[in-house]
C-alpha cells in the first residue's frame, strides 16, 4: 500500500476544495459576529503562514496563541502546522509564573494574542526570553495601544501576505504539529507535543459513528476552549470533514450558549460539567429550541448522573459522557450503550452512561495495582494505563516523563475499575482519593449522589486530614437559589445514608456560595482541601 503521510495540510486543503461556501461563525466580542467561508478561511490561513515566514518562523519553531474560540485562532490552527511550525496553544488563565514558564520552556518565537488578553502578556513581557514578535488579533484596523514590542495587527499583516502561499509539502507525519501544557495541579506545567500523525488519526476517530460521529452535516460548537487540548480536537475534525463551526469568543455564558444553539441550529457541542450545570439552570428559567442538537458531549471531569438524567429525560438532549487527558489528544473513552443494552431498565442504562465508557478504536487500556494487572470485573480498582495511536510518549523536555511513561504505557494518574463489558469507571484521580482508615472512598461517587439531589446545584467532596482515620470526606455544597436555607446538612446526610456504607458518609457538609474552579472550569479541589485542612478536630 502507499505510505502517504498523515499531515494537517490535507484537512484545510479539503475544506477549501470541497466546502468553499460552508460557514465558520465567529464571535470576537459581544457586538461583533463574523461569518467566513472555508474559501476565505483558506486564503487567510495561507496569508498567515506567509506572514509568519516573513517574520522568521522556520520549520519546527513554536508559535504560541493566547486566544478564545474565534476564527483567527482557527486560522492559526492550520497556518502554523501547515508551514511546518508548531502551534502552541496557551491557557491565558494560568498564573503569571506558569505563563512565563511555559512560553520560555516551549521557546515560543511569535505570540498571537487576542486584544483583551494583551494586558496579561504586557505584565510579564520582560521575562519572556525567546519571543521576537507579538501579533494582536484585533477587529480594529489599526494596532491597539500596547507596550509589547515589536507588535503587529493581525489584519494589517494579513493584507501583506500571500493568499496563495503553498503549504509545506514534505512534512513527515511524525513531525510536531502542536503542543499544549497540562494545567499544573502540582508543580510546573508539563508540555505535550502532538504529531501531525497523532492529530490526523485522532480526527478520524472523532468521525466514527460510535464516538462523536462528526460529519459534514454537523454544526459544531465546542464550548471547551481552543487552548484546552485543542478544543478536544473538534476544530481539526470539523474543518477536515467540512462541518459548519460556531466559535463563541470571550465571555461565554449559559444564555449565550442556548441562544447560539437555537439561532445557528447547532448539532454537536462539547464542554466540561460545570458548563452544562449552568446551561441546565438557564433551560429551567427560560425556553429555547434545542431540537437541532444530536450530541452534547460532557468531559474533562466526571459527568454527574443527575445531570445526564435531566438532560436526557427532561429535555430529550443526547447527553454523552467522554473522558480524556492532555496526554491523550484527548479522546480516550466515550460512554454509549451497546446494542442490546437498550433493553436494560432506565436506571441500569443511566449507570452505564455515567461511566466514562469504552476505549475508542485505536487505543488499549488496562488497570494495574499493587497485585499486578487488575481483573475486568467492575470491582477491582487500580491506576488506568493507556497506549495507542494518539497517546503521547513523553513530556516535552521534562524529567517527569520517566514517572508517567513506562514500558510503552502512559500512566494516567486516574484510579479506575473496568467492568466485564469493558466500560471504565473512574473512581478518582490518585490525588483526590480519600483514604480513610486504610480503605478508599470515592469522592466522585459521593459527588454524583449529591448532585442528583433536587436542591443541589454543585458539590465537591474532598479529603480532610483526620487524627484517627487519616482522612475523612467533607462535602462542599452549593444549593440552588430556590433551596437556600430550606435544606440542611442533616437532610442531605439522610438522603445519602441509604446509598452508601456508613463509613463513606461525609463527616461534614459545608454550604458555600460557589465552588472554586480551575482555569478550565473543573472543581478546584486542591483549594478546598487547603481551606479545610484543620476542619476536623479530634
Ligand atoms: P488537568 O490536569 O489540567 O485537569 P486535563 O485536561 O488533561 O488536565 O485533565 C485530565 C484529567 O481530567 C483526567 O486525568 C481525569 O482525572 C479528569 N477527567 C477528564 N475527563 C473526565 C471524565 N469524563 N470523568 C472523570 N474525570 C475526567
Amino acid at each position: 500500500m502507499m505510505n502517504t503521510q498523515l499531515t494537517l495540510t490535507q484537512m484545510i486543503e479539503r475544506a477549501e476544495r470541497y466546502f468553499p461556501k460552508k460557514e465558520v461563525v465567529s464571535r470576537t466580542s459581544p457586538s461583533k459576529i463574523h461569518r467566513l467561508t472555508y474559501a476565505q478561511i483558506g486564503k487567510r490561513t495561507r496569508s498567515l503562514s506567509s506572514v509568519l515566514e516573513k517574520l522568521g518562523v522556520k520549520r519546527g519553531d513554536r508559535v504560541g496563541t493566547l486566544a478564545w474560540n474565534q476564527h483567527r485562532h482557527l486560522e492559526a490552527y492550520f497556518a502554523v502546522p501547515c508551514m511546518g511550525a508548531v502551534l502552541h496553544t496557551i491557557n491565558m488563565r494560568l498564573s503569571d509564573d506558569h505563563l512565563v514558564y511555559i512560553i520560555n520552556h516551549a521557546e515560543d518565537k511569535v505570540l498571537l494574542i487576542d486584544e483583551d488578553i494583551v494586558p496579561i502578556i504586557e505584565k510579564v513581557k520582560d521575562q519572556l526570553s525567546t519571543v521576537t514578535a507579538f501579533i494582536i488579533m484585533t477587529d480594529k484596523e489599526t494596532l491597539p495601544e500596547t507596550s509589547l514590542e515589536p507588535a503587529y495587527s493581525y489584519e494589517a499583516l494579513l493584507v501583506t501576505g500571500d493568499e496563495n502561499y503553498p503549504f509545506c509539502n514534505d512534512i513527515d507525519e511524525n513531525e510536531p504539529a502542536g503542543m499544549c501544557y497540562t494545567s499544573a495541579t502540582t508543580g510546573k506545567p508539563k508540555g505535550v507535543v502532538y504529531s501531525h500523525r497523532g492529530i490526523v488519526l485522532h480526527s478520524l476517530a472523532l468521525g466514527l459513528a460510535d464516538t462523536k460521529g462528526i460529519s459534514e452535516s454537523d454544526v459544531n460548537m465546542p464550548i471547551v476552549p481552543m487552548f484546552h487540548v485543542n478544543a478536544w480536537g473538534i476544530p481539526f475534525a470539523s474543518t477536515w470533514f467540512g462541518s459548519k463551526q460556531v466559535l463563541l469568543g470571550p465571555n461565554v455564558t449559559p444564555k449565550l450558549i442556548c441562544e447560539f444553539i437555537e439561532s445557528e441550529k447547532v448539532t454537536a457541542t462539547a464542554g466540561v460539567p460545570t458548563i452544562w450545570i449552568g446551561v441546565l439552570k438557564e433551560l429551567e428559567e427560560n425556553t429555547y429550541d434545542m431540537s437541532s442538537l444530536r450530541l452534547m458531549i460532557c468531559g474533562g471531569a466526571a459527568a454527574p448522573k443527575g445531570l445526564i438524567k435531566q438532560y436526557r429525560e427532561k429535555y430529550g438532549i443526547p447527553f454523552v459522557h467522554a473522558y480524556g487527558l492532555t496526554e491523550t489528544t484527548p479522546l480516550l473513552t466515550v460512554s454509549k450503550l451497546k446494542s442490546g443494552q437498550s433493553d436494560l431498565t432506565e436506571e441500569e442504562q443511566l449507570e452505564i452512561r455515567a461511566k466514562q465508557g469504552m476505549a475508542v478504536p485505536g487505543l488499549e487500556v488496562k488497570i494495574i495495582n499493587e497485585k499486578g494487572e487488575a481483573a475486568h470485573d467492575g470491582k477491582e480498582i487500580g491506576e488506568l494505563l493507556v497506549r495507542g495511536l494518539w497517546i503521547a510518549d513523553s513530556y516535552y523536555k521534562d524529567d517527569r516523563s520517566k514517572e508517567s511513561f513506562r514500558d510503552g504505557w502512559f500512566y494516567t494518574g486516574d484510579i479506575a475499575a473496568i467492568d466485564e463489558e469493558g466500560y471504565i469507571k473512574l473512581v478518582d484521580r490518585t490525588k483526590d482519593l480519600i483514604k480513610s482508615g486504610g480503605e478508599w472512598i470515592s469522592s466522585v461517587d459521593l459527588e454524583n449522589a449529591l448532585m442528583a439531589h433536587e436542591a443541589v446545584f454543585e458539590a465537591a467532596v474532598v479529603a480532610v486530614p483526620h487524627p484517627k482515620w487519616q482522612e475523612r470526606p467533607v462535602a462542599c455544597v452549593v444549593l440552588k437559589d430556590s433551596y437556600r436555607n430550606a435544606v440542611t446538612k442533616d437532610d442531605l446526610l439522610s438522603y445519602l445514608k441509604p446509598q452508601f456504607a456508613k463509613w463513606w458518609l461525609p463527616d461534614d457538609m459545608i454550604f458555600l456560595e460557589e465552588l472554586p474552579k480551575t482555569s478550565v472550569g473543573k472543581f478546584l479541589k486542591r483549594e478546598l482541601r487547603e481551606q479545610l485542612k484543620g476542619h476536623l478536630k479530634p
